[in-house]
Parts: C-alpha cells; sequence; structure tokens
C-alpha cells in the first residue's frame, strides 16, 4: 500500500472540475484518505515547489499555485504514485495520452489541473508538508 499528494490546482478549482477529479480516483480504486481546501500563501507554494527554485518559471508558477484555491487530497492504493501520474498525463497537455486529466482539461503546460508526487520520497515530503499523522484516516 503506497500514498501519494495529489492537488487540484486553482485551474481545475475555478472550471468546476474537483467533482470530476474526485470521480476519476475513486473509480481507479484509490482510496482518499486526506483532503482540504485552501489558498496557499506565497511562501507555502515556493516551500513546496522549492526543487524548481532554479527553473525559469519558477516565479510564474508560485503566481499560478496562489492564484485562487486549490483542493490537496492523500491518496492510499496500490502502486498509487505511477497509477496517480498515469491517470494525470504528461505535463505538458500536448503530449498527455487520451482521456488522462491533463489531455482532457489541462489549457497549457502550467495551467495543468492536477499535481501529483512524481516519486515514493517526494511522495512522503509532500504530504508531511500539507497534512500530519492525525489529519490522515
Ligand atoms: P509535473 O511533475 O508533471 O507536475 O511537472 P514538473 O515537476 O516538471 O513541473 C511542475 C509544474 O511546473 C508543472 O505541473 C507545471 O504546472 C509547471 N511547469 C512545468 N514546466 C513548465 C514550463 O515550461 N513553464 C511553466 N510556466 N510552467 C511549467
Amino acid at each position: 500500500m503506497q500514498r501519494t499528494l495529489s492537488i487540484i490546482k486553482p485551474d481545475g478549482v475555478s472550471k468546476k472540475l474537483i467533482g470530476e477529479v474526485i470521480k476519476i480516483f475513486e473509480t481507479a480504486g484509490f482510496r482518499i484518505v486526506a483532503m482540504k481546501m485552501k489558498q496557499l500563501s506565497r511562501a507555502e507554494a515556493e516551500g513546496f515547489y522549492y526543487v524548481h527554485k532554479e527553473r525559469p518559471f519558477f516565479g510564474e508558477l508560485v503566481e499560478f499555485m496562489i492564484s485562487g484555491p486549490v483542493v490537496i487530497m492523500v491518496l492510499e492504493g496500490n502502486d498509487v504514485v505511477l497509477g496517480n501520474r498515469e491517470i494525470m498525463g504528461a505535463t505538458d497537455p500536448a503530449e498527455a495520452a487520451q482521456g488522462t486529466i491533463r489531455a482532457r482539461w489541462a489549457d497549457s503546460k502550467q495551467n495543468n489541473i492536477v499535481h501529483g508526487s512524481d516519486s515514493v520520497k517526494n511522495a512522503e515530503f509532500e504530504i508531511a508538508y500539507f497534512f500530519s499523522g492525525i489529519e490522515m484516516y
């Protein structure tokens, strides 16, 4: 059993896709073990994406992530880290496989609806960044 962090980004929330995305996760067999809606502060978004701080798009990415509330979830399931990445699709919607969340709804490489941890190690850091043990069920 694995856990991963998922975020419905501000574009997913403003496009009213919270229900659609949750439905996709539950249909895939993932269990939602924690969930909250939150408006990230600049410091929170910068800390979350610190691995990208040297990348040219870091400033734009932070602006985007604080542009509206997000929905943050912990998903649990067999191979959920990779399984969630497959369901999300590639970062760039033009490269995302047909039927994936990003192929269906993302507008650009940046405005791509969902975040998902890309490894078990990063999932541990990202889950602990937003949730304490007693907030997971
Ligand atoms: P992910 O793991 O598929 O989310 O992709 P990355 O870890 O490479 O990038 C993190 C996030 O940064 C992406 O989900 C996008 O929101 C954003 N991003 C990635 N590449 C670019 C880019 O070239 N330009 C901009 N503006 N944002 C990007």
